[in-house]
């Protein structure tokens, strides 16, 4: 049973997908994005899925990610990069047939250079200041660029989790500013900005998270089960103490459950006494700390000895989690470690 199984619903996948996909008009296509291997899911499953849902464009990190994603979908669907053309990619964006977003004047030299005629989209900052280029810079290429028809202009949002967010207004009015009148399809949104509304929307959207089953996206279905193997119990007596540091200690008799799975498994140390496992519905604290590839769990209430207990299950998902943690969603799904065995249903 090793580290435990990683159950991913590729149904639920996709029916997230249908359902972002039906928050916009039939006029905008809806992409997937599919970077950090499948946000830990596994990136040529997870695209495959969403390509039988209907989506035909994907986006991944680097062009390196690519590679197990065209395998899995063949020649036809586009995946674009969100890091552009990087020194060293060239080879890799011709021979995956990628669609790198060129982000910086440099970035669109090195690819008409290298690959003349390889589609390329081109990725504007909109005041995030993270990726793409500036106003100005946009400004001194924009001829030359849309002389070559990118395939997309495309910019992202640095609040629009927060739909009240000023930033938001402000940025769709910088991407506007920079993109209205010309003939390229445009897109701004992500999970979050495709809930912000059809100003969002423009001709494609970009959900990730979503898909997944997270946070922004609250009516999204749960995607992922992670359940970890008990391996031993022990009875304590009262006043004994658990795991490093001996920080949990046994006020009555008590019974611990140590289960298989830690942080180097991706449940990340930070989440602490605040986690719970769960057998079926019931909760069970972590007691004491995490350690790299063992968690002991306070079982003295159950009736039974459970063979396993779950982390990510119906009564405690993604988000949950991550809030125990400290964390977002996002780092508990891309944190998944090699060592679950992954269990695919549905698709
Ligand atoms: C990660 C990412 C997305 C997807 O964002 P979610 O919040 O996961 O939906 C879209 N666009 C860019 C540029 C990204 O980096």
């Amino acid at each position: 049973m090793g580290t435990g199984t990683l159950t991913i619903d590729l149904d639920a996948l996709a029916a997230n997908w249908r359902a972002l996909d039906r928050l916009s008009a039939d006029s905008v296509e809806t992409a997937a994005v599919v970077k950090a291997d499948g946000y830990g899911l596994g990136a040529g499953r997870v695209a495959k899925a969403l390509a039988a849902a209907g989506a035909r464009r994907f986006f991944v990190a680097v062009a390196e990610e690519g590679a197990a994603v065209r395998n899995a979908l063949g020649p036809g669907p586009e995946i674009c990069v969100f890091s552009g053309h990087m020194a060293g990619d060239t080879e890799m964006l011709h021979d995956l047939q990628l669609t790198p977003m060129l982000n910086s004047v440099e970035q669109l030299t090195r690819h008409v250079e290298s690959l003349p005629g390889h589609p390329f989209g081109i990725q504007l900052d909109s005041g995030m200041n993270r990726l793409g280029m500036e106003p100005a810079e946009w400004a001194s290429v924009a001829e030359l660029a849309l002389s070559l028809s990118p395939r997309l202009l495309m910019s992202h949002l640095a609040c629009a989790d927060e739909p009240d967010h000023a930033a938001n207004a402000r940025q769709l009015a910088a991407f506007r500013e920079m993109t209205d009148g010309l003939d390229v399809p445009r897109s701004l949104g992500a999970t979050g900005g495709i809930l912000l509304g059809p100003d969002y929307h423009f001709d494609l959207t970009r959900p990730g998270i979503g898909l997944y089953g997270g946070l922004p996206f609250e009516a999204a279905s749960a995607v992922v089960c992670l359940s970890l193997p008990v391996i031993q119990t022990r009875e304590l007596a009262a006043g004994e103490t658990v795991g490093y540091g001996c920080t949990w200690r046994a006020d009555a008799p008590a019974r611990i459950a140590t289960v298989s799975g830690g942080y180097a498994d991706g449940l990340i140390r930070a989440m602490g006494p605040r986690a719970r496992l769960y057998f079926g519905d019931t909760p069970c604290p972590v007691a004491g700390r995490v350690s790299m590839d063992l968690i002991t769990v306070d079982v003295s209430h159950l009736d039974e000895i459970p063979a396993a207990l779950d982390i990510l299950c119906p009564a405690q998902g993604v988000d949950a989690l991550a809030e125990a943690a400290g964390t977002i969603g996002y780092e508990i799904l891309t944190s998944l470690g090699a060592r679950y065995e992954r269990r695919f249903i549905g698709g």
